[in-house]
């Protein structure tokens, strides 16, 4: 065979092993005669790769199957193995700054807070970082070689090809190649990935939206309204990877200050900042990263009275949530989701989605209003970020399975 033949010939193996750990993963259980159905390769095939994602540790076989009286022999369920391979996901953002290490099941198995505040250097916060996951790693007693990846799930204009975080008002960091840094300091493969597309891909992976194309998920969270969309099944980023950060849309909601010098920007009406300033008497959404651990506990105190009826935090949130909801109704004209999906601590509170929903039916289209479904996200960020994880790293034609397979090995000699 020709180099390019056998580069072919690989490449087609990795991706046949990718097609079957997903159908398994995203199946829970599968037999080998469901995978032949599902993915329509040979028999031989899917007993060769199976053999090696069993020999790596990465899938186990359980219980044979009933044949339902068909004649052959016992089938045997597959599935993914939580004993081997696992990920971290990290949430570096206003309302969550945790580092979680998970089997690649999906099941969080211990976590740790970043104790550095964001206003610190980012060398000095990615350092810290580095440090929280190896230290995870080491107590939950794995090898490096057991952890596939990283995924970072990061506020503002992400440049996921690059791994370059362009801009962040949150972090105020600049082309920052944060992918690369951290990657070189734990020896492990990082991705990393705009929140909101964090939550939408989640979502559209093993959450609510499965099977749908057309998706407008909005985030609102302690800080900025942002939206993540993902048309014909692929994310949209946009100029500067910047789609879907609709901070600044005017309204003309209110005389408070936005940060971009603009009066009445969305932002000072439905984001997490604005319904702070509106409850504070605030007439600017101006902030220092200093100041976000502090809005994140007042955001919550306000999401809290809004729940044991505070009729001003909920009449705040209400009109937040009714800003939004029209401003979607406008953007679903031009865009024409199947479904839009509301994530984040502001907008699934109940207050909000009211505001959100009753403006949406009076502002949508009659075709939008009958057709699109509105969605809560019940995923967190962290929780998104695993998922985005597991299918960066688990689910890849690049995964590689000889450092797996020799711990698997010396595990199985240890025990
Ligand atoms: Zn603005």
């Amino acid at each position: 065979m020709t180099n390019t033949s056998i580069q072919t010939a690989a490449a087609v193996r990795r991706f046949n092993r990718s097609f079957i750990l997903s159908e398994i993963y995203r199946k829970t259980t599968v037999s080998r005669t469901g995978l032949i159905a599902s993915t329509g390769l040979t028999g031989t095939g899917i007993s060769r790769i199976t053999r090696e994602l069993i020999a790596a540790g990465l899938v186990v076989e359980g219980s044979q199957l009933p044949r339902n009286g068909l004649p052959g022999r016992k089938e045997t369920e597959l599935s993914i193995s939580d004993a081997i391979a696992h990920i971290v996901g990290i949430s570096l953002h206003v309302d969550s700054r945790s580092i979680v290490l998970a089997d690649v099941c999906g099941v969080i198995k211990d976590s740790v807070s970043l104790d550095i505040p964001l206003s610190e250097s980012p060398e000095r916060v990615i350092r810290r970082i580095g440090d929280l996951v190896l230290e995870l790693i080491d107590r939950n007693n794995l090898q490096i070689d057991q952890v596939i990846g990283i995924a970072l799930a990061l506020a503002g204009k992400i440049d996921p090809i690059n791994g370059i975080l362009m801009e962040s008002r949150i972090y105020q960091w600049k082309d920052l190649p944060i992918r690369d840094l951290l990657s070189e300091q734990v020896g492990i493969a990082v991705a990393i990935e705009n929140l909101n597309n964090v939550i939408n891909l989640a979502e559209s992976y093993v959450g609510q939206t499965q099977g749908y194309d057309n998706i407008l998920t909005l985030r609102v969270g302690t800080g900025y309204v942002a939206a993540s969309l993902m048309l014909d099944g692929r994310l949209i980023r946009g100029r500067n990877s910047a789609a879907g950060l609709i901070h600044h849309v005017p309204m003309n909601a209110n005389n408070i200050e936005c940060e971009c010098g603009r009066r009445g920007c969305i932002n000072t009406v439905s984001s997490g900042f604005g319904i702070l300033a509106r409850m504070t008497n605030k007439k600017n959404v101006s902030f220092t990263p200093g100041e976000l651990p502090d809005s994140n506990r007042q955001i919550a105190e306000i999401v809290n009275s809004a729940a044991q009826g505070n009729t001003r935090s909920k009449r705040i949130l209400r009109e937040g949530g009714q800003a939004l909801g029209m401003y979607a109704a406008q953007l679903a004209e031009a865009i024409c989701p199947e479904v839009v999906v509301l994530a984040g601590k502001v907008g699934r509170c109940p207050a909000y989605m009211d505001g959100f929903t009753e403006a949406w039916g009076q502002f949508a289209s009659p075709d939008n209003a009958s057709s699109v479904q509105i969605i809560r996200s019940n995923k967190s960020v962290i929780e998104g970020t695993v998922e985005f994880a597991i299918d960066r790293f688990l689910l890849s034609m690049d995964l590689d399975l000889e450092p797996l397979t020799r711990a698997f090995h010396s595990m199985e000699e240890a025990a």
